[in-house]
């Protein structure tokens, strides 16, 4: 089959590779379309060490099945699939808690480190353990299903956010995940979300998408137009999809007392925190990973276009364009978001 191989740190070959081997309780499935994440573009160059080559990336895949092995039960050959980005066992303390995205041998798709390798779903074909897989509406295309991993870090943003009728919110970076965030607590009914980024057409994506207002971060009257947003308390939760040490500062500083800033992004490993104003204003800091069985109800959200995700999607060239792809990512730039190959 036809794989796009990571050869060496940031060079790409499209060649021909065996098939994946099936296990017993893995499907075989045809990709049709599989998204660059942004891990991978950080992967490429050796920067994050879980990228080691060679390598077959991608975790953001949909397509059809092809075959089943022997222990599989409940799909077959051509139902429209896709898959969780992360492996999880089913079976440590964490996945009986449901907590899947916690799980102690936690493995990523296309993905090698110096605990696991595993190669994705940038290629003809992927293997993957049928307890991964989820069923694609009828209505959603390959593509659309191909971003609900990006949809599900956002949906589990919002589930582990405390978030009462009536809450005003801030988004702080209104990016890709920053959208989806603001676009997934719309569905769930907030109606007061206030977008923030230094970019104007981010914000005028994030007004488009659904947000009820947008400003820019370093407005000097920013914190007067949160006043206002949030009946002069502050909001009552922020999202930091940022993850700077600037941004989660902001965010404290935007919350009401009592209030709660969600961490979603990590764009630096460490950060200062105002410790003071999160302790003397019982701010809860509430950090959030992937998503743990949020699939299922994103694919409605995106089927039933409540969550525009095409917006998102920059292009969609074959796999032989990939390496180019990468580069122009990894050069940021403008404009770009959501890149699917086509295997
Ligand atoms: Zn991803
Ligand atoms: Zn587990």
């Amino acid at each position: 089959m036809k794989a796009l191989v990571l050869k060496e740190y940031g060079r790409f070959i499209v060649e021909d590779v065996p098939r994946p081997r099936l296990q017993p309780d893995e499907a075989l499935v045809r990709v049709r379309a599989c998204g660059i994440c942004g891990s991978d573009v950080h992967g490429m160059d050796g920067s994050t060490g879980r990228r080691i080559p060679p390598l077959i990336m991608g975790h953001e895949g949909a397509g059809e099945i092809t075959e089943v092995g022997p222990a599989v039960k409940g799909w077959k050959p051509k139902d429209r699939v896709t898959f969780d980005s992360t492996i999880y066992c089913g079976r440590c303390w964490h996945c009986l808690r449901g907590e899947v995205n916690l799980c102690d041998e936690r493995r990523v798709l296309g993905v090698s480190c110096a605990e696991f390798r595993r190669d994705g779903a940038f290629a003809e074909f992927v293997a993957v353990p049928a307890r991964i897989l989820y069923r694609l509406p009828d209505s959603l295309s390959f593509e659309q299903a191909a971003m609900v991993e990006a949809v599900s870090v956002a949906a589990h943003a919002v589930k582990r956010t405390p978030l009462e009728a009536g809450a005003s919110v801030a988004v702080l970076g209104a990016g890709m995940i920053g959208s989806l965030v603001i676009q997934v607590l719309k569905a769930a009914g907030c109606r007061r979300v206030i977008a923030l980024d230094l970019d104007g057409d981010r914000l005028e994506l994030a007004l488009r998408l659904g947000a009820t207002a947008a400003a820019r971060a370093d407005s000097p009257g920013l914190a007067a137009t949160i006043r206002r947003f949030s009946h002069e308390r502050g909001v009552d939760a922020a999202f930091d999809v940022v993850g700077l040490a600037t941004t989660v500062a902001a965010a404290v500083g935007l919350v009401r007392k009592g209030g709660s800033v969600t961490l979603v992004g990590n764009a630096e490993p460490r950060a200062d925190l105002p410790l003071q104003a999160v302790v003397t204003r019982q701010v809860t800091l509430i950090g959030t990973c992937a998503s743990a069985g949020e699939y299922p109800a994103c694919l409605e959200l995106i089927a039933s276009g409540r969550v525009n995700v095409t917006e998102f999607i920059s292009a969609t060239p074959p796999l032989e364009e990939g390496a180019e792809w990468f580069g122009r990512l990894h050069a940021r730039e403008k404009g770009l978001m959501k890149v699917l190959l086509k295997p």
